[in-house]
């Protein structure tokens, strides 16, 4: 009956309605939490599997906002990257990475190398080459001390000139590394058309790999094309010491998980960072 379906109708606009304001509020609160300076960076050590030595970290972003508390990057960066706030935030993201991986070059070890994520939504900024070359320069850092992360969407979006810009990142020096490794629709025909230094294998192959012995073969598969290919691989998402053992009989060359550390304060990093380098 009528009644049944306007109630329906009504219903359906309020949750819509509910979202958007939601959205909108979630966007005001995030240009408002830049203005405050809310955000902090994270940084999670990456092993190098060969010597159990910390070899780089990767930098993930926090927002303690002083409304809605801690809010995780899975759900403000897709906001972020829809009203493009992600162009500004990518600056000082980029920033403050270059700024701690100065202080690991000099605390930890000279060949320290660490992760930036960039959004697909930087990428449309074509100054973005020439931005990553500035914050090289002001902190004195060898290129290659910097990997910056990229997703397959930054090569599948028609409207981005990823074709031009990764290159001139890439000629600049820094590492380029395939982020999610696996889990997208075609990223094997990527790694023919863009020359990547780094694999990062999902964690969703980590998670199974002791309990399916398909996910082993497959990821053994994927060291294995890594290595032809002259790539390295990252491991993330090890949890547990039996994945990291097998993961180092595949052969892969760096590992990040909680199975070593959370992505931390900066002072805790480095701390943790000095600590193991001692060991
Ligand atoms: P991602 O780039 O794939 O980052 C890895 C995520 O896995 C991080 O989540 C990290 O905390 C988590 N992780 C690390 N080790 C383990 C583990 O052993 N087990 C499990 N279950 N998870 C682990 P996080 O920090 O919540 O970030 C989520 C996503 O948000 C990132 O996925 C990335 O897509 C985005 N993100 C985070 N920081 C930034 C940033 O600075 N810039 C951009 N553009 N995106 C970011
Ligand atoms: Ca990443
Ligand atoms: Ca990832
Ligand atoms: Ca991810």
């Amino acid at each position: 009956g009528g009644l049944r379906s306007k109630s329906s109708v009504s219903l359906f606009n309020r949750a819509m309605a509910d979202d958007i304001a939601r959205r909108l509020d979630m966007e005001h609160l995030l240009w408002q939490g830049m203005q405050n300076q809310e955000f902090e960076m994270y940084f999670q050590p990456q092993i190098d599997m060969q010597n159990g030595q910390i070899c780089g970290a990767e930098a993930l972003i926090r927002w303690h906002s002083a409304t809605l508390g801690p809010v995780s990057p899975a759900e403000f960066i897709p906001i972020a990257e829809e009203t493009g706030l992600i162009i500004e935030l990518g600056k000082w993201i980029l920033a403050e990475a270059c700024r701690v991986t100065r202080t690991c070059l000099d605390l930890v070890d000279d060949s320290f190398r660490m992760g930036v994520n960039v959004s697909p939504v930087q990428f449309q900024d074509r100054d973005l080459p020439r931005q990553i070359a500035r914050c090289i320069e002001q902190f004195e850092l060898p290129a290659d001390s910097l990997e910056v992360e990229i997703t397959e969407g930054v090569l599948i979006d028609p409207s981005l000139d990823s074709h031009e810009l990764l290159p001139k990142i890439k000629a600049l020096g820094v590492h380029l590394s395939l982020d999610d490794f696996g889990t997208g629709y075609s990223s094997i025909s990527y790694l023919q058309r863009m020359k990547f230094d780094t694999l990062k294998v999902d964690q969703s192959f980590v998670r199974d790999i002791c309990t399916d012995s398909d996910t082993r073969v497959i990821v053994r598969s994927i060291v294995a094309m890594a290595k032809r290919l002259s790539m390295s691989v990252i491991m993330e998402g090890v949890e547990e010491q039996a994945q990291y053992e097998l993961l180092r009989s595949f052969n892969s060359d760096r590992s990040q998980g909680y199975f070593h550390a959370k992505p931390m304060p900066e002072q805790d990093f480095l701390e943790f960072a000095r600590t193991i380098a001692a060991e």
